[in-house]
């Protein structure tokens, strides 16, 4: 069974230098599936052309919480995600959420965001790719609140607390492992993950960012993600063969409307 990176960000450097090296590198190491997620609605033409030329590549849209600051307003948003989620290789939407660590924008432009993101998730029936730091609560409670408990989706990259990760479970939300879970001084997140039930585990790499161990400090790529997956099974005492299957068949769970072309 193949692997699935469920988050990468293909349209940065330096990988888009060369897209169709990054993929076959990838490819080389048994990753056959990438979601490219949107950071910026300006981006959304680059990222649906990467998905649009390369079968097993699918894009999601969405506004990261930094660049919420000059975004449109909630109702405007929430149309224009609605709008751009009929493109047939548009699985989901975000990456969206809450970001108080580095508050690049004001939390209320991070709040009214999210909550376009959140309706049109439910107008759409698609899942949300949630980014959420130091604001574990505000995000939970918007889920919820907006969510109507119908919202499903990812907490990705997932850093947060075992309360978080606890709530995200009761909520019917996937956590997903990014390399971080490598990092030697990881060990308080390497225990939050034994408490993720392995049918609600998703892999990540986050490229170009946050390079698992023994790429750290190089750019990130999808290739990358055996060195995460490698870890989780050890983790989760599981083999690799056992995890790329489980966690390329939760992706498929999730992301629905990803037509795997590529087995
Ligand atoms: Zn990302």
């Amino acid at each position: 069974m193949f692997l699935v990176d469920s988050h990468c960000h293909l349209d940065y450097d330096p990988m888009a230098f060369d897209i169709p090296g990054t993929i076959r590198r990838a490819h080389d190491q048994n990753i056959k599936g990438f979601l490219t997620v949107c950071t910026d609605l300006a981006k959304i033409p680059a990222v649906t052309a990467i998905a649009d030329s390369y079968e097993d590549v699918f894009a999601t849209i969405g506004v990261h919480p930094h660049a919420t600051q000059n975004t449109l307003a909630d109702q405007e948003l929430y149309s224009l995600l609605v709008k751009e989620a009929s493109h047939p290789k548009v699985i989901g939407f975000g990456e969206t959420g809450l970001d108080y660590y580095y508050t690049h924008s004001p939390h209320e432009r991070q709040k009214s965001s999210f909550k376009a993101h959140i309706k049109a998730a439910l107008t759409c029936d698609l899942p949300l790719i949630i980014h959420t730091r130091d604001a574990e609560e505000d995000t939970i409670d918007l889920i919820k609140t907006v969510g109507k408990g119908k919202a499903r989706g990812v907490m990705h990259c997932f850093s947060g607390s075992s309360w978080l990760r606890d709530q995200a479970l009761d909520l019917g939300f996937y956590i997903s492992a990014s390399g971080i879970l490598t990092f030697k001084k990881a060990d308080g997140l390497r225990e939050i993950f034994q408490g993720v039930p392995l049918e609600r585990l998703l892999v990540e790499t986050d490229a170009p960012f946050l390079s698992p161990e023994p790429y750290r400090g190089k750019p990130n790529e999808p290739a990358f993600l055996v060195e995460t997956v490698k870890k989780l099974a050890e983790l989760k005492k599981v083999s690799f063969d056992d995890l790329c299957s489980k966690t390329t068949q939760n992706f498929l769970t999730l992301f629905s409307k990803a037509r795997m072309s590529c087995v």
